[in-house]
């Protein structure tokens, strides 16, 4: 950082937003990266550069933050809302695949692309949405915002480097952070080129400022890369005191009546970037509105999982398969506090409060 204000290049002119894409793509494995501005603007170069456009369907997870759809609506396409399914709480593989061969059976048109977010530093079954997505032709994209880190259990493959294209967040609230900034993965060299030049208004090189389509001001600055590029080097850290702390978690919560605990699918590396609990209010003492109000009198902030997209005004009309679990998700989530600068006699006040108020 000191480097680059010293050296006048803040903006997006210095060498450091190249030595953080090269960095991250070496430690996703992907060939190439191209930094953004945000994760949401990484999706947005993501469906232009992959050609989707006004009028397309794209089916997409309905239970995710919004920066996942919005992207859809910014070029125009129609979002199809896909719930999340119990074994992963993200975008159900079955869902996806019954209904691209129901549409394939009947002839019917097939979508433009299937984007899959993964939350909460878990994952969707990205193994079987790509075998369904390839046997009908249809791309594959990938919100990996929340899932920096994130591998499948047997092998180092990342999530986020499965589809046409993989997105990355390093908004503040991220396991790593930029202060602000993205990063597109691709495996597919000419789309990595058409996104990275999205976000340099589409200018061509030389002289004369021309540029040869509408473009964008998306590019990652040098100081958000320098910041980046730190902390890229202590995401390993971070993901193992998360990892830490959800197993405290685990432990210590254990027996409390009422609480069904993050899925932990046997072929996931996750790295636990949320620490969420379902709240049952048929069977715990006090529903998540007044644990997270019991809570909070501690001094103990927590945080609910998002409305699903199906319930927000913007995308009410959409359709969708299913929805149910993701309201149930919403109805029951609540995410405990989890930041790796926790301390541990912090998270003992959590638990000792969680018994007081459950037990
Ligand atoms: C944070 C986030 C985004 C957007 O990233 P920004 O860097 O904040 O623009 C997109 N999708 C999901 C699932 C996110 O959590």
């Amino acid at each position: 950082m000191d480097e680059c204000l010293a050296a006048g290049t803040v903006s997006s002119n210095g060498p450091e937003v190249e030595r953080f894409e090269e960095a991250f793509a070496r430690r996703v494995d992907a060939p190439v990266a191209v930094a953004c501005s945000s994760g949401t603007s990484a999706l947005h170069v993501a469906l232009l550069a992959a050609g989707v456009t006004a009028g397309d369907e794209v089916f997409v997870s309905d239970f995710t933050f919004a920066a996942t759809v919005h992207p859809v609506s910014y070029v125009g396409a129609r979002p199809l809302l896909v719930d999340a399914d119990a074994r992963t709480w993200n975008m159900a593989a079955e869902l996806v695949a019954e209904e691209l061969d129901r549409r394939a059976a009947r002839g019917l048109a097939q979508p433009k692309a299937v984007l899959v977010a993964h939350v909460l530093g878990l994952a969707a079954d990205i193994q079987a949405i790509a075998a369904a997505c390839d046997r009908h032709g249809v791309l594959l994209l990938e919100d990996a915002a929340q899932a920096v880190g994130v591998r499948l259990a047997d092998s180092h493959r990342q999530l986020g480097t499965f589809g046409a294209a993989g997105c990355f967040s390093f908004n503040g609230n991220k396991i790593i952070t930029s202060a602000g900034g993205g990063m597109l993965v691709s495996a597919d060299a000419a789309l990595a080129a058409r996104a990275r030049h999205l976000t340099m208004q589409a200018r061509v090189a030389g002289f004369e400022y021309e540029h040869d389509m509408v473009g964008y001001n998306y590019r990652m600055t040098a100081l958000a890369a320098a910041l980046g590029l730190a902390q890229l080097q202590r995401l390993d850290a971070f993901i193992a005191r998360k990892l830490e702390i959800a197993s405290r978690y685990d432990e210590a919560l254990a027996a409390l009546p009422g609480l069904t605990f993050l899925p932990r699918p046997a072929w996931l590396a996750p790295t636990l970037w949320l620490y969420s609990v379902l709240v049952d209010p048929a069977t715990a003492r006090l529903d998540r509105v007044a644990l997270a109000a019991h809570l909070a009198k501690a001094g103990i902030q927590t945080r609910a999982l998002w409305t699903p997209m199906h319930a927000q005004p913007s995308y009410r009309a959409a359709d969708r398969l299913g929805g149910a679990l993701a309201d149930r998700l919403h109805a029951e989530g609540l995410s405990l506090p989890c930041s790796t600068g926790l301390t541990d006699l912090e998270q003992s006040r959590v638990i000792d409060t969680l018994h007081e108020a459950l037990r």
